[in-house]
C-alpha cells in the first residue's frame, strides 16, 4: 500500500494517462494559473526520498489556497521542485507561499527570465504593466529551450514559445504527447500579446509558437487555465483565427488586452465604483503605454470608460448599487 495515497481529481477523460505520468490537474479559475503536480517515483518511499514538483502556481492573493490544495493532495510529501512556465502573476504568485511552506523547494524559471526575477525587475517582470502582485521569490536554476526535466520519471522537453511572453516555455512528454502549454494555448481564446503593447513584434512569435506546438501532435494539452483537452486541431485553429484577426486590428488587441486587464483587476478586488475603477485604469501603465496610446488614438481616461462600458454592455460587467462587479 501506498504510505500517501493520491486522492481522485476531477480530469476523467486522461486520468490513466495523467496516472501513468503520476500527474495531477489542479484545476484553478482564470485568476489562478493551474497547478500541475508530478511525484517522483520514490515520493512514497519514505521520509526524504523524494518529492513532489510543482508546474505553475497561481496567483498572489490565491497562495494559501493553493498550498492547502498541495498539501491536501500529497500528505506528508514535501513540494521539492517549482516550476513556471513564464513569469506573469498568474503563473508564479504562489512560489513565495511555497517556498515558505516548503524551504528545502527548488525553483526552476525559464532561462530568459531568471536574470529579471534575481533582480527582481518589476518593471521587466510586467507586474508594474499589469497593475498585479506577486511576492518576491528566490530563483534557483534554469528552465532551457532545447533540454529537458524529469518530472514523474518522465523525460519532458522544454520548448521556448514567444508571443504571449517572449520568455515562456512549454513542456512536452514525447511518449504520451502530453503538452503542458502554459499561455501559448488555450482551448477557445488567446492570451494578451504582451508584446504588441509595447510596441514589439508578438503575433509572428505567437503563430510561430503555434506552429512548434502542432508539430509535436500533442495528443493531450493541459493549458494554464481550463480544462485539459484533447482537440488540440480545433484549439490551434481557433487561435490562429484569432490572432491573424487582432493582428489586422492592432487597436482591437489593446482593446481587448485593457477589458482583459480590468476583469482581473476585479476578480481580485471583487466590486469597486466605476470611478475609482476608471481612475485606477486610466493612470494604469498599460493605458499610459505609448504603444497604447498611438494605436486606440485615445486618451487614458476615455479609454477607461471605453473599456468599462464595453464590459457592461457586453454583460461581463454588472452594476450593483454604487460598485460595479463581475456578473
Ligand atoms: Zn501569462
Amino acid at each position: 500500500m501506498r504510505a500517501h495515497p493520491v486522492p481522485p481529481q476531477a480530469t476523467a477523460p486522461f486520468t490513466a494517462v495523467f496516472e501513468a505520468l503520476r500527474l495531477r490537474v489542479l484545476q484553478r479559475d482564470w485568476l489562478s494559473s493551474n497547478n500541475i503536480v508530478f511525484l517522483d517515483p520514490d515520493a512514497d518511499a519514505g521520509p526524504g526520498a523524494g518529492g513532489a514538483a510543482v508546474v505553475d502556481t497561481g496567483y498572489a492573493t490565491h497562495a494559501p489556497q493553493t498550498v492547502a490544495l498541495l498539501e491536501d493532495l500529497l500528505g506528508r510529501v514535501p513540494v521539492t521542485r517549482i516550476l513556471n512556465t513564464h513569469l506573469h502573476s498568474d503563473h508564479c504568485g504562489g512560489n513565495r507561499a511555497l517556498q515558505t511552506r516548503w524551504p528545502g523547494v527548488q525553483t526552476a524559471v525559464p532561462a530568459r527570465a531568471f536574470s529579471k526575477a534575481q533582480a527582481w525587475d518589476e518593471e521587466q517582470l510586467t507586474y508594474r504593466l499589469t497593475g498585479q502582485t506577486c511576492e518576491p521569490f528566490r530563483v534557483d536554476t534554469t528552465l532551457v529551450p532545447g533540454s529537458s526535466v524529469s518530472l514523474g520519471g518522465h523525460v519532458w522537453h522544454v520548448l521556448g514559445t514567444g508571443g504571449h511572453d517572449p520568455d515562456a516555455v512549454v513542456l512536452f512528454e514525447p511518449e504520451h504527447r502530453v503538452l503542458i502549454s502554459g499561455d501559448a494555448l488555450w482551448r477557445a481564446k488567446v492570451a494578451v500579446i504582451f508584446p504588441e503593447l509595447d510596441g514589439e513584434d508578438g503575433f509572428e512569435p505567437a503563430l510561430a509558437s503555434l506552429d512548434l506546438i502542432e508539430s509535436l501532435a500533442p495528443a493531450v494539452v493541459i493549458p494554464g487555465h481550463g480544462e485539459p483537452f484533447a482537440e488540440v486541431d480545433d484549439a490551434l485553429r481557433i487561435s490562429r483565427q484569432r490572432l491573424r484577426k487582432l493582428q489586422a486590428q492592432p487597436a482591437a488587441h489593446v482593446r481587448h488586452a485593457l477589458r482583459v486587464l480590468m476583469v482581473f483587476h476585479l476578480m481580485e478586488h471583487r466590486r469597486r465604483p466605476p470611478q475609482d475603477l476608471c481612475e485606477w485604469m486610466a493612470a494604469s501603465p498599460m493605458a499610459q503605454r505609448t504603444a497604447v496610446r498611438r494605436l486606440t488614438k485615445t486618451e487614458p481616461p476615455a479609454l477607461a470608460q471605453e473599456t468599462l462600458q464595453s464590459l457592461l454592455d457586453d454583460g461581463v460587467l454588472v452594476r450593483q448599487g454604487e460598485t460595479v462587479g463581475l456578473a
